[in-house]
């Protein structure tokens, strides 16, 4: 039923509409005492050789467990910390953790290839104060930046080109290497991918969710490969879950890729059952459980 503006207005003032602006505030309160909390931790989830079916690496996946909310969603705490300007204490806070326990990770998997991607927030990449700092923990942890991959969304390289530009040839001159994170869900991907100094590109999930069955899926897929290829460009896929995906994305010369099929993201501790797993024995769900 419509209501005419003059109820609607006093309807701002609902115990209702009190209550949820109540809620939101101690949820960005919570938030903001995260880190002091130490309430972070990082999980990390294999990144796959479909050829040889090794794991080649990690994404680093940030977890808040909180004693009130319980275990949330980086779906839903990332956008506020974006919001409320703590993306930035938090990003860096994950980047530190994550080189840190790199070399943990590479000993107990007997593996000193291994590589982390590295999600990064376009308000982490527009911030000039990250140029600034990655160099010391790059010192700090004596980890090299080529085994280090920055993950960025569409939306991190639409806004304004030129300081985007620059930070991104920045990172790549420190020896960063650059992905973009959900490929094919934004706007002007093509346009970007010329434009900008990336090594890869991360197939969105959205597209292999069901690809056995959606031929259109397969098609936009196949596509993006071949578009990868004649770039130079590296491709994982993301979301793989099904056998039937992981050979349909073989077929079409998919290189890496990441899923529940694979592997949940693990906290480290977890990691090291993933090292014994023979890859002869074609054991493809590398459950660590
Ligand atoms: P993303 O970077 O695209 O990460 C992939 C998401 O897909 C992760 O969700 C992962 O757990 C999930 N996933 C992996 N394999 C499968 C699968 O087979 N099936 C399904 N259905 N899902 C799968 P998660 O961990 O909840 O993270 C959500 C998003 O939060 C990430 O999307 C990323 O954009 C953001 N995020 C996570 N950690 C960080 C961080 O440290 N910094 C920043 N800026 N963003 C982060
Ligand atoms: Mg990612
Ligand atoms: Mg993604
Ligand atoms: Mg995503």
């Amino acid at each position: 039923e419509v209501k005419k503006n003059g109820k609607a207005s006093h309807q701002i003032f609902s115990p209702e509409l009190h209550h949820l602006v109540q809620q939101q505030n101690e949820f960005e309160q919570q938030l903001e005492n995260a880190l002091k909390g130490e309430e972070f931790f990082l999980t990390y989830q294999p990144v796959v050789c479909l050829k040889d079916r090794q794991v080649r690496g990690f994404e680093v996946l940030l977890r808040w467990q909180n004693e009130q909310l319980g275990l949330v969603s980086p779906e839903r705490f990332i956008p506020l910390a974006e919001q409320k300007h703590l993306i930035q204490p938090i990003g860096r806070w994950v980047i530190k953790e994550a080189l840190h326990r790199l070399a943990g990770i590479r000993q107990s998997l007997d593996d000193n290839s291994l590589y982390l991607n590295i999600n990064l927030s376009p308000i982490q990449l527009h911030d000039d104060q990250l140029l600034k700092w990655l160099p010391d923990i790059i010192r700090e942890t004596g980890i090299s930046p080529s085994s280090v991959r920055f993950e960025l969304t569409e939306s991190a390289l639409d806004a304004d080109e030129t300081v985007i530009s620059s930070h991104l040839v920045a990172l790549r001159k420190l020896g960063f290497r650059l992905y973009i994170d959900d490929f094919g869900t934004g706007y002007s991907s093509l346009k970007r991918l010329v434009e900008f100094p990336v090594d890869g590109v991360k197939i969105d999930r959205s597209f292999v969710h069901h690809m056995e069955t959606d031929r259109n899926k397969q098609a936009m897929i196949e596509v993006i490969i071949n578009m990868a290829r004649l770039l130079n460009l590296h491709v994982v896929a993301e979301g793989v879950e099904t056998e039937a995906q992981r050979l349909l994305l073989q077929e079409e010369g998919c290189r890496y890729a990441q899923g529940y099929l694979f592997a949940r993201p693990l906290p480290e501790q977890d990691l090291r059952s993933l090292a014994g797993i023979p890859s002869e024995q074609g054991n493809w769900t590398l459950q660590a459980t």
